[in-house]
């Protein structure tokens, strides 16, 4: 009897060895959310050095601004002009809902636009402020589409940026070149400053789609940076970034991470 129910026991213990064998789930290739933006995301809210890299941004920009107001040789009014958003107004809320959601510009866009609650970029409201001060206009020249334009001022108002209205305001046109704006900005002042955080800020010339040109570029104009032209810190997003993955919203993300990582560099 005793032989008979082991043996019993033997058979349902590989039975359902068996059984455990044919349920066994293989892992899956699932496709991959929006994590690969944390450490990008991160960075612009949690490092104290991405705060010390705007202020050096300003401090310099400041330096600068003061090496204009002794040239002699300027006749026009001066004038700063500066991106809005990562150089004045800080957007990474906006890039962390987009993770924490694992969705992608422009949902939500609409609405974080709307909220005007983006914070200012450090040193920004007290540079510009400077230069209101010491007789310099600040213009504002953003490829935020026209629609935005009163919450825009409404959220630079919130932190008494200077110079906000429609004048010193200039959205997005038909297009995303900026040169045609900056131009009229020139006809009556001498821009003695750019500033964003993107090159396309500085320079049409940099809007190209192969970020070794771009690179080149930047190299041949190494002396304007820290003098005309003041870089703010931007590793969310950026023409950079689209010319790795194209201007392609449809595309998977596992095909965007492939792009991604096709731009590494390794040893
Ligand atoms: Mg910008």
């Amino acid at each position: 009897m005793n032989k008979i129910l082991s043996h019993l026991l033997m058979l349902t213990f590989v039975a359902s060895m068996n059984l455990g064998c044919d349920r066994e789930v293989k892992p899956t290739e699932t496709e991959p959310n929006n994590d690969y933006m944390l450490y990008a995301t991160l960075f612009h809210q949690q490092a104290a050095e991405n705060i010390a890299l705007s202020y050096q941004a300003f401090n310099i920009a400041k330096l600068m601004l003061n090496n204009s107001l002794r040239n002699a040789a300027l006749t026009k009014k001066l004038a700063v002009v500066v991106d809005v958003d990562e150089t004045v107004l800080d957007n990474s809320p906006y890039e962390a809902r987009c993770i924490i959601e694992n969705v992608n510009y422009p949902m939500y866009w609409k609405e974080w636009c709307e909220q005007a609650s983006a914070t200012p970029i450090a040193g920004s409201v007290d540079f510009l402020k400077y230069a209101e001060s010491v007789g310099v206009e600040v213009f504002y020249i953003t490829n935020r589409k026209e629609k935005y334009r009163a919450v825009t001022i409404s959220n630079l108002n919130k932190y008494n940026f200077p110079f906000v209205d429609n004048d010193h305001l200039m959205m997005r046109t038909s297009e995303s070149n900026k040169e045609p704006r900056r131009e009229l900005v020139e006809k009556d002042h001498h821009i003695v400053l750019l500033i964003g955080d993107n090159l396309g800020d500085m320079l049409y010339g940099f809007d190209v789609s192969n970020n070794k040109s771009r690179i080149e570029m930047v190299d041949s104009l190494k002396s304007e940076f820290g003098s005309r032209f003041i870089m703010l810190p931007n590793a969310m997003y950026g023409l950079w970034a689209n010319n790795l993955v194209g201007d392609n919203n449809d595309i998977s993300k596992a095909e965007k991470i492939r792009l991604l990582k096709s731009g590494l560099t390794s040893f």
